[in-house]
């Protein structure tokens, strides 16, 4: 029996893991991820002996952040691709440097990590063991985001990761036409029950508001995320001809830089060549200061305003009844932007572990703010409709699982797909399959 454990990730998103087994024991991890939440931060443990490899499928550290632990006890090739490596190290650095939580691993392991790193073309099929293959097919999501097909025992399971199956500027979508037949579908469902608004119209909604704020003297400060969602938010600019100023701080610099290195992974990297071009990038505190008496566009993680260089802008911007901040991302609720979004106050309370620094602060928004859906990820429609298109071998075996959602996300979407004749469940933690 081939054997599927649901270590993470299960109705809920964060510390995504799922550990294969063949039948004659040998094992592959898919993702090793962190959540943030409480102090289980990570995977369930399992039983990890005759583990041959782990695979990832992209850097956020939802999905990454917690594999240097792994490394502590085992050396076993890691695959993945040169830009999610590059980009999963510099969170998980950063990750590992500003917390407060003691991760029970640091960077040793995460040199232990790269050395044990392979990287790994998509279309490639790529062995783990006797019979036992991964290949690694383009997500949809973030630069070098991959879906992972497995075939063991002669059954191929197929892992979508986070998918997105819709047009961006940044990167090409997802396409059901280059996954084989299936006998297992492990699939998110971050956006199964909601429906994302024309991205058409909303650029163009967005773009409309930048161009009138900043035109008549004002800033528009856009938190974004700084991995993918920063550089889309530049490349719209750059699509609709946006002259004014830009300028780029904190972790969406870094990423975009990382960016230019590996254009393969981008759709079009002259745009965002020309973007970069335009752009300032902020390197030093001190410069901040020029960017709060200028007009323009300032692009600067956190997406939710949870922290990084947003916060040393937000007050100016706040208090200024001409300028504006716009949200790119999905708000968690309770979290400042959220927050800003459904009240008008933006409250933030922070302590910074080295610094022993404490900001604490509540302001009334004088300026305009508002929330543009530049999803990542497929919602509901989409999702369907990408089930719908794949094929399994077996009618009578077309075992979907549903993961990386709320839990009314993945139940809902699995009842769903059971009366469209699926054999669909929204696993629970510490659960095992057996296919
Ligand atoms: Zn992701
Ligand atoms: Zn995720």
């Amino acid at each position: 029996m081939t054997k599927i454990s649901f270590l993470g990730s299960c109705r809920e998103v964060g510390r995504s893991c799922i550990l294969v087994e063949s039948n004659s024991g040998s094992k592959c991890l898919l993702d090793y991820g962190i959540r943030f939440n409480n102090d289980n931060r990570l995977p369930l443990k399992a039983d990890l002996s005759n583990l041959k490899s782990i695979a990832l499928t992209h850097s956020h550290v939802d999905h990454s952040g917690a594999l240097p632990f792994i490394y502590k006890t085992h050396k076993v090739p890691f695959f993945t691709n040169s830009i999610s490596l590059e980009i999963a190290e510099l969170l998980i650095r950063d990750m590992i440097k500003i917390s407060k939580f003691p991760y029970p691993f640091g960077f040793r392991e995460l040199d232990l990590l790269r050395q044990n790193s392979y990287f790994l073309k998509n279309g490639i099929r790529q062995k783990i063991d006797d019979n036992f293959f991964i290949t690694f097919i383009d997500a949809g999501h973030i630069p070098g985001s991959v879906s992972i097909l497995l075939e063991v025992d002669n059954k191929r399971i197929f892992y979508s990761g986070d998918i997105n199956t819709q047009k961006t500027n940044l990167i090409n979508p997802a396409n059901y036409m280059d996954v084989p037949e299936l006998d297992a579908l492990i699939i998110e469902s971050t956006y199964a029950l909601k429906e994302h608004p024309p991205r058409k119209l909303l650029e163009e909604k967005f773009i409309e508001k930048v161009i009138e704020i900043t035109e008549n003297g004002g800033k528009v400060l856009i938190p974004a995320f700084g991995v993918a969602r920063s550089q889309e938010a530049l490349l719209i600019l750059e699509k609709y001809n946006y002259t004014g100023k830009i300028f780029i701080d904190g972790l969406a610099r870094k990423v975009s830089n990382i960016y230019l290195e590996y254009p393969e992974f981008i759709k079009d990297i002259k745009a965002f060549r020309k973007i970069l071009k335009k752009a300032e990038f902020i390197l030093k505190k001190k410069d901040r200061l020029h960017v709060k008496k200028s007009k323009g566009v300032i692009i600067s993680p956190s997406g939710m305003l949870k922290g990084g260089a947003a916060i040393d802008y937000i007050e100016t911007i706040l208090n200024d009844p001409a300028s504006a901040v716009y949200l790119v991302g999905y708000q968690v609720e309770g979290s400042p932007g959220r927050g800003l979004l459904d009240t008008g106050i933006f409250e933030f309370k922070e302590s910074r572990k080295k610094k022993n620094m404490f900001n604490n602060f509540q302001i009334e928004a004088k300026c305009d703010y508002d929330y543009f859906d530049f999803s990542s990820h497929a919602d509901s429609l989409h999702l369907y409709k990408y089930v719908e298109n794949l094929e399994f071998r077996n009618k009578n075996h077309n075992n979907i699982f549903c993961i990386h959602g709320d839990n009314k996300s993945t139940t809902t979407f699995a009842s769903e797909l059971v009366k469209k004749g699926y054999n669909s469940v929204a696993p629970e933690i510490g659960e095992i399959y057996k296919l």
